[in-house]
């Protein structure tokens, strides 16, 4: 067959609603132009995240009927804990109620003022809690990963040449490397498993922890597959285990690749710094059977995770993406290639040129498919990473709009619909303006900051 069908029939169903234009440019204008301020309801088709917002299966959610709330040595912890290990084999899980606060304990313990941390891409909450420490990040990703239109097969790799110059210059102050699977913040684009090994071989070298922020690992396992020599008859389960085998420390926000509407994890080798991380998780999430998380996520986790392994889903999940930008491309718009795994990212910085990175072309982009046609996207751009720690502004290396898809959420036609809107939008871009930001927080402003039109 050569149609590729949403792998699964729908149980359970939530309407979704239009309002006017005049409606979505009231709402928006209350919001300040910050599409994190409106209200959910207000959304037709909402692409801001793939994270917590996909559909759980029915066996989820029978799973959730079997969670067990004791505060200590649950079973559901047990059961989360073999889902886990059974993908990736650390010695230590300890589970947080997200990703974020798996990295706020990591960098508690190895951040610090005067320490450098690379990474392909840091995402924005691994960047927030390595400034928050005191830390630098730094983004070591291939050049190809930066050309939206290169159509390198790995955008996500890891430059080994400069990581391996990073770490002499850097030396002690460099306490871990880390990298993201897939790089989200660089478009949701893979890393190979060879640049996994290359990575983890040039921590090794140095003697530094290799910590794979693995949000994504289902999806990039795909891609492994899909393109790498060698990995086409291997099963998703063997090519991510061959991914964690190689590090020290996975962060995990299970809200992404785990079906999770909540949840993440922390996994280690080391037993003393799982002490530590014990300590500190004690400390902010919970104890260490439950971490920030009731039972019933527990359990909808673990089963999350046999589920979300499955090849006809991954074939479906990323065939969204490569369907859209296939289309958006037809059209003229320029759009990060190839397809990512979680989103369709629209380089929003050459198809609205006329707007300058620090008037945010992305953020002009993703409030005019608010107003067109009731779609929210995400700024990923100047907005999210042109702010210095010094409070200073310079233009982020992108400026994208990125249109996330929860899982198993939305189907084909709602895919179709989101392209009509842009063929709407290429009729009347050069009326899009630049906007100003009137108000921000220091760290991670793109949640909360404010705009006025330009
Ligand atoms: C979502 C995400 C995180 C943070 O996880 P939360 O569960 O949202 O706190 C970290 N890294 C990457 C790559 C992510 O996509």
């Amino acid at each position: 067959m050569k149609t590729i069908i949403e792998p699964f029939r729908i149980k359970s169903i939530e309407p979704i609603r239009m309002l006017s234009r005049q409606e979505r440019e009231e709402r928006l204008a209350c919001a300040h132009y910050n599409l994190f301020g409106l209200h959910s309801e207000d959304v037709l088709i909402d692409l801001l995240t793939d994270s917590g917002t996909g559909a759980m299966s029915a066996a989820q959610w029978a799973a959730v009927m079997r969670g067990d709330e004791s505060y200590a040595g649950s079973p559901s912890f047990y059961r989360f804990e073999k889902a886990v290990k059974n993908l990736m084999p650390f010695k230590h899980v300890i589970p947080t109620h997200q990703g974020r606060a798996a990295e706020a304990i990591l960098f508690s313990i190895f951040g610090g003022s005067g320490k450098n941390i690379p990474n392909n891409t840091h995402f924005d909450t691994t960047r927030g809690n390595i400034e928050a420490s005191g830390a630098v990040g730094h983004d070591l990703v291939i050049a190809e990963g930066l050309d939206p239109s290169n159509e390198h097969p790995f955008k996500g790799n890891m430059d080994l040449y400069r990581l391996d110059k990073y770490l002499e210059q850097y030396g002690k102050t460099v306490p871990c490397v880390m990298i993201t699977i897939t790089n989200n913040a660089g478009g949701g684009q893979p890393v190979s498993l060879a640049n996994i090994r290359g990575t983890a071989a040039l921590a090794r070298k140095y003697g530094k922890p290799f910590v794979i922020d693995g949000c994504r690992f289902a999806e990039n396992a795909w891609f492994i597959k899909e393109r790498e020599q060698g990995q086409q008859d291997r099963s998703i389960p063997d090519i991510v285990r061959d991914c964690f085998v190689e590090a020290d420390v996975m962060t995990m926000s299970a809200k992404k690749d785990a079906f999770g509407n909540i949840g993440g994890w922390l996994a280690l080798n080391d037993d003393d710094l799982a002490e530590q991380a014990r300590n500190q998780l004690i400390r902010s999430e919970g104890f260490p059977t439950y971490g920030g998380l009731a039972g019933r996520d527990l359990e909808a986790l673990a089963q999350g995770l046999s589920e979300i392994v499955d090849e006809d889903y991954l074939r479906y999940r990323i065939r969204t993406n490569s369907y859209i930008v296939e289309r958006l491309s037809k059209l003229g718009v320029p759009v990060v290639k190839p397809a990512g795994g979680h989103a369709v990212f629209v380089d929003a910085r050459s198809w609205l040129s006329h707007i300058p990175p620090l008037e945010y072309p992305g953020q002009s982009l993703a409030v005019a498919l608010y107003e067109e046609g009731g779609i929210r996207g995400c700024e990923i751009g100047t907005v999210m990473f042109g702010r210095q720690p010094d409070g200073t502004e310079i233009p982020g290396s992108m400026d994208l709009v990125r249109l996330a898809f929860p899982r198993r959420t939305y189907t084909q036609s709602h895919a179709d619909y989101v392209v009509e809107v842009f063929e709407e939008l290429s009729k009347v871009k050069k009326r899009l303006g630049g906007y100003k930001i009137t108000k921000e927080p220091r760290l991670m402003r793109h949640f909360t900051c404010e705009f006025e039109k330009l």
